[in-house]
């Protein structure tokens, strides 16, 4: 930073206080911000890639902060991994998706599966598929409506535990998909021994189709390949473009998820997307 020149020195340390200091407040406040019913749940649409119908959604948690107002996950989630108020907050998100469901039952609405995201931090503790096993009892809720999304690196981490759990969640009901598929460093016939249900190719693999001199397009057509001689369904992320659709498409990759379609929506908004399927 010397070498900068003593102002950009300068600047460059008043945005790390500031950073700091929003860190230091959103730590502090997440105590209490389930109490306070501050974080709220998205929903983003993953349609079918040929016809661009609604088959689900992945929930994203968000959080109205006082101050800071709306924070993104990619902000506190981190230090919610740091501090172990994940747990509650990743059991919290759990119980919000089932109640949700029940709702959406209650109002007749055609149920589509809802994935949600698990921490590897969550993963690894134990009681995650007791906890999840209630919230379905207690809501009255079939296992199949519930997705539970773990990256790569959870998986990596080779101890019974993981393959335990993995095993009693698909013994429920629920399906499981391997999120951020491609940024790890495993393969798909690992993965194919846990048994996923589904792959969700990171979106920098879809940002990079249409690049030139670029190897997403190679990598998610290999991807699309592989995943379909095991009979895995393939989601792809991050699709902002009509030519990453095509070339979706023609390559028959399963379901969609991206900006193209939709952002993530309030529950109000997602609810006329399930009304009218698109
Ligand atoms: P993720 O699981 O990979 O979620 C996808 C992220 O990509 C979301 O960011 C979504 O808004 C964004 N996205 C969707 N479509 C597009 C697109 O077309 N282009 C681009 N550039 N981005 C797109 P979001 O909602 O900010 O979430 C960030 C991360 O925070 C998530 O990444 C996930 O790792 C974590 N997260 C979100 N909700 C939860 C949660 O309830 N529990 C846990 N443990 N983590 C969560
Ligand atoms: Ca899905
Ligand atoms: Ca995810
Ligand atoms: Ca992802």
């Amino acid at each position: 930073a010397k070498q900068l020149g003593k102002n950009n020195y300068q600047l460059y340390s008043v945005s790390k206080d500031i950073i700091s200091y929003k860190n230091f407040s959103l730590e502090k406040d997440m105590r209490t911000a389930i109490e306070k019913e501050e974080f709220e749940v998205y929903f983003q649409p993953q349609v079918e890639t040929s016809t661009g119908i609604i088959q689900g959604a992945e929930a994203l948690i968000r959080w109205n902060h006082a101050e800071w107002g709306l924070v993104s996950p990619g902000e506190f989630i981190p230090l919610a991994e740091e501090n172990h108020l994940i747990h509650q907050i990743g059991d919290w998100v759990i119980e919000h998706v089932c109640k949700q469901l029940r709702k959406w039952k209650d109002k007749g609405y055609t149920l589509r599966p809802i994935a949600i995201n698990v921490s590897p931090i969550r993963f690894i503790k134990k009681g995650l598929v007791e906890f999840v096993s209630s919230m379905l009892n207690k809501y009255d809720i079939p296992a199949k409506y519930v997705e539970l999304e773990i990256t790569e690196g959870s998986m990596l981490k080779n101890e019974p535990v993981v393959l335990n759990t993995l095993k009693e969640l698909r013994d429920l009901g629920i399906s499981i998909a391997i999120d951020d598929f491609g940024t790890g460093h495993s393969s798909l016939t690992y993965i194919q021994q846990f048994s996923a249900d589904t792959i969700k190719i990171d979106k920098s693999f879809i940002q990079d189709i249409t690049a030139e001199n670029s190897s997403g397009a190679a990598i998610t057509s290999s991807v699309l390949h592989l995943a379909r001689g095991m009979e895995m369904k393939v989601v792809a992320e991050g699709v902002e473009e009509y030519e990453q659709l095509e070339f979706l498409n023609q390559h028959e990759c399963d379901e969609v998820q991206g900006y193209l379609f939709s952002k993530p929506v309030p529950l109000e908004s997602f609810e006329q997307m399930l009304e009218t399927g698109y």
